[in-house]
């Protein structure tokens, strides 16, 4: 039976009815339910119905004796508490039932006071033994939710599809799940708790993850990724974080490492087809564009002026075309990366004077001036195809042009900052909001607004420009404040 008792009901078990009846008279005061019985057997049988919590047991009496009640009582397990009543000419039994398990006794004949203290008592202790058997109850619940929450977490994080690896703040791993283990091929057996180089075979990789255990990283968004190239063709992107405590202190890192080898090579394929289409088209493109050429030549005379405006114009957007593929057959040269090939020493000086120079009349078309300074003559020289150079120039000089209103301001700033060469272009133009920034360098972003609408352009100068850069090793930036101009620095190094 369960272990459920009322601490407000109490059975007397009495041979003798005065003493039976003087006991609920006390007993019903202290606000106890009272159940009654003459007989060791009658008491037994209201104790399988009710749940009394208190006996008070009658030692001596006809039938079955105290003791043996008591014995009962005692094998139902119910932390049933039994007061034993005893006459004065037996001490003995009293301290034989205290042994037995009885709680208390009381000697007869009592007073009503002896009896309110001793069932008082009994009465505490209960209370207090049910009160710790829920908190107990609660403590175990508590501890299951715990546990299963934390299993559950555990499930998640050990089925999980991308690799993760916990470090602490001293850089010790301290939880890898078997997606990690699989992509960074680490044996099964290899358990968490040793130095991260033991597990990640990428010195700078290794240090990246330390720094961040360490709490180096204030602003999450400098944290870099880095992309690991495994044997086989097998690319892994990893983004670390720090773990913060309630303080925000920071208490490790967590490590999420994910396969990109579909990505990877999904993007080769999409370059290579790019790269293939725009070499088919490009040779029955400029043969339609002579052609139309030519037409334009022998039509002159008996044409109408309708005619030729229309040939024209066709002549215009394939030579527009032309230029387009020219651009994606660069772009797909650098994502290849076959830019520097031809690498030799160029005067960067020289090569900003001419395409000035080239760019200044379409600067003068829309009464802007265009002006070239150099501080620190002769620059040094850098080592690259001029090529590709004249491509970074070019298309920055042609953009500021392009996005600056007529009567607008464009300079071309070149100098030596450190051990690199410094290009900057500068306009007071149009300007680039905020947050557009992040997205002109990719392949044929163009900001579109109202001023810019009328602009023609396939959005790739700025790929190319950056693609070209990084293979050399440099660093472009850009600065701009709408309705104020914009200013892109090209740094390269210098060997
Ligand atoms: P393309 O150069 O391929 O002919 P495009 O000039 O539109 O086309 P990008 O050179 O890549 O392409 O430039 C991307 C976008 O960045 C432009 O569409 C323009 O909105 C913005 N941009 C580039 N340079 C400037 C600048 N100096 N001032 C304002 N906006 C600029
Ligand atoms: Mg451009």
């Amino acid at each position: 039976m369960e272990n459920k008792l009322d601490t407000g009901r109490v059975l007397v078990i009495d041979d003798e009815q005065v003493l039976r009846d003087g006991a609920e008279r006390i007993l019903i005061r202290m606000n106890f339910q009272v159940f009654k019985a003459s007989r060791g057997d009658e008491g037994l049988k209201i104790l399988e119905k009710e749940p009394v919590s208190i006996v008070l047991l009658d030692m001596k009496m006809p039938g079955m004796d105290g003791m043996e009640v008591l014995k009962r009582i005692k094998e139902m397990e119910r932390g049933i508490l039994v007061i034993v009543i005893t006459g004065f000419a037996t001490v003995e039994t009293a301290i034989e039932a205290m042994k037995r398990g009885a709680y208390d006794f009381i000697p007869k004949p009592y007073e009503p006071d002896q009896l309110r203290i001793v069932v008082n008592r009994a009465r505490e202790k209960m209370q207090l033994q049910q009160e710790t058997e829920k908190l107990e109850k609660e403590r175990r619940r508590t501890l299951a939710d715990l546990h299963t929450s934390q299993s559950r977490v555990y499930t998640i994080i050990e089925s999980l599809p991308n690799g993760v690896l916990v470090t602490d703040t001293n850089g010790k791993v301290v939880l890898l799940n078997p997606a990690f283990r699989q992509h960074l091929g680490i044996a099964r057996d290899m358990e968490p708790g040793g130095e991260l180089a033991s597990y990640i075979d990428d010195e700078n990789l290794c240090k990246l993850i330390i720094d961040i255990s360490r709490g180096k990283y204030v602003d999450f968004d400098d944290i870099p990724n880095y992309e690991l190239n495994l044997a086989g063709g097998k690319f892994l992107l990893a983004r670390a974080r720090p773990v913060l405590g309630e303080k925000r202190e920071c208490l490790g890192a967590v490590t999420n490492i994910m396969d990109v080898s579909a990505m990877k090579a999904l993007d080769q394929l999409r370059s290579e087809f790019v790269a293939k289409v725009s070499h088919e088209l490009r040779s029955p493109l400029s043969t339609i564009h002579e052609q139309l050429a030519m037409v334009l030549n022998d039509m002159a005379e008996g044409a109408s002026e309708n005619e030729q405006h229309i040939i024209s114009r066709a002549k215009e957007k394939t030579k527009g075309l032309i230029s387009s593929i020219g651009d994606l057959l660069d772009l797909s040269r650098i994502e290849a990366g076959i830019v520097s090939k031809e690498s030799k020493p160029v005067q960067v000086g020289e090569l900003l004077k001419s395409i000035v120079d080239f760019l200044g009349a379409r600067a003068t078309a829309k009464k802007q001036t265009l002006e070239l300074e150099i501080s620190g003559e002769p620059l040094p020289t850098i080592y690259a195809d001029p090529m590709a150079l004249e491509s970074v120039y070019g298309n920055l000089i042609t953009n500021a042009t392009n996005y600056t209103q007529e009567g607008g301001e464009i300079k071309v700033i070149a100098d030596k900052a450190g051990a690199n060469l410094r290009v900057v272009v500068k306009d007071n133009g149009y300007g680039i909001d905020a947050k557009y920034m992040g997205k002109i360098f990719e392949k044929f972003y163009r900001v579109k607004n109202e001023k810019t609408r009328f602009i023609t352009g396939t959005g790739l100068g700025l790929p190319i420009v950056k693609g070209i850069v990084d293979s050399l090793g440099g660093y472009i930036d850009v600065e701009s404040e709408t309705g104020k101009g914009t200013s892109f620095t090209v740094l390269l190094p210098i060997k």
